[in-house]
């Protein structure tokens, strides 16, 4: 290969910004069309995303096993005749065609040779999963980005504070290429605790007046209690206009009301960016849908599920070059928001991810999702909101217990009294008994790895056959 190839030439920039409009633009045009201008628009570039993945080596194998043929899906109303695939069959995939997986359709000795970038999902353990990006992929990721920066009142000049890491996974630099080509807003690049410890956070927060804070909202709230306990600050004092993060099920008003900020929610993965995002009404996230087609699939039955129903999101990229996805099960659980949104969109919305269906425990027959627990611990009094799930087996019937250790405030008063009040909220909420045990604050740091990692892990699972779901 002798030629470099050149990122500016590799796409032609505008036709894709007026297939996918940014900005004003974008909620001027796409954002206001209506349901059957939506699903036009969809069925046309799902029809070439098909044609993309009979291209890619994992599709032949996956559906060809199935006997479908190039032909047989006609338009998106055949989506369900696609047999849907989740992360076993990616990890399958890079077995058989390490280090990538045969998903990402990248051929370098035919190829017209293109600038690519790689980052992976942000496993906790084991090595992580790798997704290659090529120009198109990620500028439209961008695109997203800043739209949903727009959605979310980011304006030209504004400092953004982000505060995930900035290593292999996707989250930080993929935020980072979005503000800055896409919003006109300066990133500071701050990165987890571990990039930069929280009170130098705190300072640069204040020295360089950051009005947008993007983070994992553990660590938001964590910043925010330290300025209030420690520092003695008031964090509303700082003038933050918003915070900008996946909020699953942490506690919207309780952050809302520490740092005086609106909270909007988003969903965003390594493969596919933003895919989803609030509008200032903040009734649930609207799903690009010129980018994606979603799908939310009930449990138990497979069937779509209802508005209000909770069921796992199937996604199919509409713009993917090198890895696109059609019908995968991401094992994130959501529900669709019922009605319809102030903002004039059609955009369908996202209630937010509940948790995922391979992090699910079924205890004694009921389904429990740590971040249900997390949830609820928000609303108890005297703890500062961390905790951890720890499920194993009792000896007794062979059944499995879970015990749920969570931070008390330094000088709570009655630690028992703490206890029994989370325990009774725990069996109330979820039908099930847990068992509960406070520490102090800080403890569970090493196991979360709250302070040094952009995904906090919230469930150890020391069962010896591990039955999920
Ligand atoms: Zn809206």
């Amino acid at each position: 290969m002798d030629t470099v190839p050149r990122y500016y030439d590799s796409l032609d920039f505008k036709s894709l910004w007026e297939q996918f409009p940014t900005g004003t633009e974008y909620l001027k045009t796409t954002y206001l069309m209506s349901t059957d201008e939506i699903r036009e628009l969809q069925n046309s570039r799902f029809l070439a995303q098909m044609k993309r993945a009979w291209q890619v080596p994992f599709y032949q194998r996956h559906w060809g096993s199935t006997g479908m043929l190039p032909g047989d899906i006609k338009s998106l109303d055949d989506l369900e005749l696609i047999p849907p695939f989740d992360v076993m069959n990616l990890r399958d995939a890079i077995d058989r065609s390490p280090p990538w997986g045969d998903f990402v359709a990248l051929d370098l000795e035919r190829q017209n040779p293109m600038p690519l970038v790689l980052q992976t999902s942000g496993g906790t353990t084991g090595l992580p999963r790798a997704m290659v990006y090529s120009p198109m992929d990620r500028e439209v990721m961008n695109i997203n980005t800043g739209r949903r920066l727009y959605m979310q009142g980011v304006r030209a000049f504004d400092v953004i504070q982000v505060m995930l890491s900035l290593g292999l996974s996707n989250g930080g630099f993929l935020v980072r290429e979005g503000i800055w080509k896409y919003s006109g807003a300066v990133p500071v690049m701050t990165g987890s605790g571990a990039q930069t410890p929280t009170r130098r956070q705190i300072e640069i927060m204040q020295a360089w007046k950051s009005r947008h804070l993007i983070g994992f909202p553990a660590y938001i709230r964590k910043i925010g209690q330290v300025m209030q306990d420690e520092l003695n600050i008031d964090p509303k004092s700082l003038g933050v206009k918003s915070l900008i993060l996946h909020l699953g099920v942490d506690d919207r008003e309780s952050l809302e009301s520490l740092w005086g900020a609106k909270v909007y929610d988003t969903y965003g993965t390594n493969e596919c960016g933003s895919l989803s995002a609030e509008c200032e009404y903040q009734t649930g996230s609207h799903v690009f849908e010129d980018s994606f087609v979603l799908e939310i699939k009930d449990l138990q039955n497979g069937k779509d599920a209802l508005p209000g129903e909770k069921g796992v999101i199937y996604q199919t990229t509409l713009f993917k070059h090198l890895a696109p996805l059609v019908r995968f099960n991401s094992a994130d659980i959501s529900a669709w928001s019922p009605g319809s949104c102030a903002c004039g969109s059609h955009h369908r919305r996202l209630q937010r991810i509940f948790g995922r269906s391979d992090n699910m425990i079924k205890l004694r027959g009921t389904n429990v999702f740590p971040e249900a627990v997390g949830a609820i611990l928000a609303e108890q009094k005297e703890v500062n909101g961390e905790y951890v799930c720890i499920v194993e087996d009792s000896g007794e019937n062979h059944e499995e217990k879970m015990t749920v250790k969570f931070e008390i405030q330094s000088g709570a008063r009655d630690v028992n009294l703490i206890e029994r009040d989370f325990a009774l909220r725990l069996k109330e909420a979820l039908g099930v008994k847990l068992l509960v045990q406070a520490v102090g604050v800080g403890t569970l740091d090493e196991v979360t790895g709250l302070s040094s990692q952009s995904k906090i892990k919230r469930l150890i699972d020391l069962r010896k056959t591990k039955g999920i779901l």
